[in-house]
């Protein structure tokens, strides 16, 4: 299951939420070079990594996919994937929309995962309200904000390449949304 969604848009709280009611989900670690926000550590996070040692990584082929977002990069690993998938439980990845797309791709290809993937992106009520949250969480400067909103504008042009639309509204709404989505996945 892939959640994908504006930075703002409460995509990694009702994935947590989703994490504490169904421990068989099993969230797959990405690698970010990006530095260490508030709290965050390496390994719990992200694989936090030099961009030297992110180059280095994508030319010997280490990545499923991989994209640049806000001049970071940002990619899912084989060896993240293959620990997560060796736990034996659904794995849940929270990416970007470029990484979605590339997922979408790799599973038409992949025997395995076709059927299986479900691509939700989290819709949030307005720009408005994504900015307020943005800045209520304190955790990035004005420009970065900037940035993401920008993101976010593009973002929001292209949900139709998803599976399912979680129109956000309050936090409990949106994980009912969420456990929706898996149930049905799941039985389905
Ligand atoms: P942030 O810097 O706010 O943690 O993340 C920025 C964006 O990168 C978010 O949309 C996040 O979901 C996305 N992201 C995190 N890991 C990956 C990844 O492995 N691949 C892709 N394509 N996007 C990722």
């Amino acid at each position: 299951m892939i959640i994908s969604g504006p930075a703002g848009s409460g995509k990694n709280t009702v994935a947590e939420r989703l994490m504490e009611e169904f421990p068989n989900v099993e969230r797959v670690l990405t690698s970010t070079s990006r530095p260490p926000r508030g709290q965050e550590r390496d390994g719990a996070d992200y694989n936090f990594l030099s961009p030297e040692e992110f180059e280095k990584k994508i030319k010997a082929g280490e990545f499923y996919e991989y994209a640049k977002i806000h001049e970071r990069y940002y990619g899912t690993s084989k060896k993240s994937i293959s620990d997560a998938f060796s736990k034996g439980g659904d794995l849940l990845l929270i990416i970007d929309v470029q990484g979605a797309k590339t997922w979408k791709k790799i599973a038409e290809n992949n025997p395995e995962l076709s059927g299986r993937l479900v691509t939700i992106f989290i819709v949030p009520p307005s720009l408005d309200e994504l900015r307020s949250r943005l800045q209520g969480r304190g955790t990035e400067t004005e420009a970065e904000i900037e940035r993401r909103m920008k993101t976010a504008e593009d973002e929001l042009l292209q949900t139709k390449y998803f599976d399912a639309l979680i129109y956000s509204k309050s936090r409990d709404e949106d994980y009912a949304a969420l456990k929706k989505i898996y149930m049905h996945a799941k039985i389905s």
